[in-house]
């Protein structure tokens, strides 16, 4: 199973990204497992020991939050807390639980420039996400300040939303929506300061807001730990105009009381 999800889109992606020799992405990407580094067959590939490891997010899951249920209540069931609390999202699908393996695959796609690491994280979120992605009509990744990007040369998320958007078809609309206030970074706060420090942290200038105009829209990020983040840059995505927001991203924290450990 090890090479499956990588090596069935990468010669798409690869022209997505501009195509390059064979040769000369393994000079570029070596073929070295994403999770542990140990010697695969082909670049962006997990060896099968790291594969076993990695705990996809399937069905019986909450529709709205995409959130599995601790016991089996069937499928096509909403849970209490979406009732209760409806986010601001129509639903929240995510490919992933962000621990071992998959924590160090979003690492090594936040720090080192992975284009072929995007792909085969698209490539598991749009199975993941299908519903989400057949029901959206645009792709707009979680921006990042300018100040970070700057610093960081990088935004792992538009890279996520640019993968997808290769592999779905759908159209990547960078750009639209921008990160207005530099927030401090999410680690260790709770909930309340998770929200409080992402409010109004988003904007899209009305210019842009009209490309979103009854669209529904497809936001991509790489975790989704409390949904304060998705929340907020959905909040201001439907006071653009927007129709309707799913979010898709490629890793959630399984369990609130691990929102202190992870970003
Ligand atoms: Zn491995």
């Amino acid at each position: 199973m090890d090479e499956i999800d990588a090596s069935d889109f990468r010669h798409r992606v690869k022209a997505g990204f501009g195509a390059a020799p064979a040769g000369l992405m393994r000079l570029v990407y070596p073929p070295v497992c994403s999770g542990c580094g140990i010697m695969v067959g082909q670049a962006a590939a997990l060896c099968s020991a790291c594969w076993s490891t990695v705990r996809f997010i399937e069905r019986p899951y909450c529709e709205i939050t995409g959130l599995p249920f601790d016991h089996d209540r069937g499928e096509g069931l909403v849970s209490p807390e979406a009732i209760a609390h409806p986010p601001l999202y129509a639903r929240a699908r995510a490919a992933v639980f962000h621990d071992g393996v998959a924590r160090r695959i979003v690492h090594g796609l936040k720090y080192s420039d992975r284009a072929d690491l995007a792909a085969m994280m698209a490539a598991w979120m749009i199975r993941a996400g299908r519903d989400a992605v057949d029901d959206s009509d645009v792709i707009i990744a979680v921006p990042l300040h300018r100040g970070r990007l700057f610093a960081r040369r990088y935004n792992q998320s538009a890279e996520l939303g640019r993968a997808v958007a290769v592999l779905s078809g759908k159209p990547f609309l960078p750009g639209v929506m921008r990160r207005v206030r530099a927030t401090r970074q999410q680690v260790g706060l709770g909930l309340k300061a998770r929200q409080d420090n992402v409010r109004g942290a988003f904007s899209i200038a009305p210019e842009q807001g009209q490309r979103l105009l009854g669209l529904k829209v497809l936001l991509i990020d790489d975790v989704l730990t409390t949904g304060s983040t998705v929340e907020a840059a959905t909040r201001a995505l439907l006071r653009a105009g927007a129709a309707q927001v799913n979010v898709l991203t490629f890793a959630r924290v399984a369990s609130p009381g691990e929102e202190t450990l992870y970003a």
